[in-house]
């Protein structure tokens, strides 16, 4: 009865549809499903951030409207982390700015910056948004392939330059989703001097800084010397604290940037509960030896799921950051196809590699997010589904 807008009826099919139908009839029939699909820890927050939650609740400054742009203790919490864990100072009151989830940044930003007929340069594959806010915001996204050979890295060379003449905007996801790829310090730098020489923004989402599985820890974009000329950076609670629930994040980098991201805000919402900035707060003062124990178990978890695929044949891409494994589809099949009978068959979800881009197609992604004997028995499955 209702006609949709052409910017909804315009967005591409959604891809994981089929598969979330496929999921729901094999729950209906009894099945016990293991989901490696979604990127959404099981482990819960912990303990203090929760219980600062709770007095954060009685506290009646909280129950009226928020600032817009975050509580000052929360973006001073926010630049203190920044310096003590990347050695990154930020002025709090001018390069910093509270989201409701990065989620809600990324989609938004673009709206500052971005007019009909301007390109955005998205990866591909990749987190759905950049592609989605580009779109809303009236942009054409231009898709970057990340490529195994190059370490699923774009190649900034290869924009064609009637492309770069109309870019505003380019998207960089490190550690990455879906494919795990870390970043390197002289890709970062390399991609500053670039953006500068061309005049673009840099966006860059470090969601999954603090999940790494090795001793190196990912840096900031904002390490490169002249970054917060060009970049800001969108990062969250969710992945590092298990709190993707909250809906508490931040964005941080060239202090304009910042500010035209804030107007937006403005005009749209009106910030993120006061108590759950203050149990936010709690959550980036707290020892490391607290991320750290999340780490060993994201750590074991690869370990033995890695150990279990390549046992089965599959080839895995190696890496020691975040908690996704990005596998090669076997011999004869689509991503789709492929995760489609692993439902079918042996009621495991993965994530078909091309629900995140063209370019994602040939993988599958196993979300580290379930107990190490749900995820022996899901490799188990996967095995006679192989043989
Ligand atoms: C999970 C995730 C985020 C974080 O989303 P929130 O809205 O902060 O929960 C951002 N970017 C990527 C690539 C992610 O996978």
């Amino acid at each position: 009865m209702f006609e949709y807008a052409e910017r909804l009826k315009k967005l591409p099919p959604y891809l994981f549809a089929e598969l979330d139908r496929k999921k729901q009839e094999k729950l209906a029939q009894g099945v016990d499903v293991i989901d490696l699909g979604v990127g959404d820890p099981d482990l819960p927050t912990p303990e203090p951030i929760v219980e600062e939650a709770k007095r954060a609740l009685e506290r009646p400054e909280n129950h009226r409207y928020p600032s817009y742009e975050g509580k000052l203790s929360f973006r001073k919490a926010v630049a203190d982390w920044y310096e003590r864990r990347f050695g990154v100072k930020l002025d709090p009151e001018r390069e910093v700015i509270a989201l409701i989830g990065s989620k809600e940044g990324i989609f938004h930003f673009p709206l500052a910056f971005v007019n009909p007929g301007d390109v955005v340069l998205c990866p591909d594959p990749a987190y759905p948004v950049y592609k989605i806010g580009t779109l809303f915001a009236g942009g054409e996204p231009y898709f970057l392939p990340l490529k195994e050979e190059n370490g699923f890295l774009p190649d900034l060379e290869a924009v064609p330059p009637e492309v770069l003449k109309r870019a505003k905007i380019i998207w960089v996801n490190y550690p990455n989703n879906p494919t795990s790829a870390p970043p390197t310090l002289e890709f970062y730098e390399k991609l500053v001097n670039w953006a500068k020489e061309h005049g673009i923004i840099v966006a860059a989402d470090n969601a999954y800084s603090e999940i790494y599985t090795g001793s190196e820890r990912p840096p900031s974009i904002l390490q490169v010397p002249g970054a917060k000329d060009v970049a800001i950076e969108f990062h969250s609670l969710s992945k590092t604290y298990n709190m993707t629930g909250w809906r508490l994040g931040w964005a941080v980098g060239n202090a304009e940037l910042v500010k035209a991201l804030g107007k937006v805000k403005t005009n749209v919402d009106s910030g993120q509960f006061g108590a759950v900035q203050d149990a936010g707060v709690k959550a980036l003062s707290l020892p490391e030896e607290v991320v750290d124990r999340i780490r060993a178990v994201y750590r074991e978890r690869k370990k033995i799921m890695l150990e279990a695929l390549e046992k089965i044949g599959l080839k895995v891409y190696r890496s020691d950051y975040t908690f996704y494994l990005w596998v090669k589809v076997p011999e004869g099949y689509s991503s789709a196809e492929f995760v489609g009978r692993l439902i079918d068959e042996a009621g495991v979800v993965c994530t078909p590699g091309s629900g995140f881009g063209e370019h994602g197609e040939g993988y599958f992604r196993i979300s580290l997010t379930v107990p190490t004997d749900r995820l022996l028995e899901a490799a188990d499955r996967i095995k006679r589904l192989t043989l």
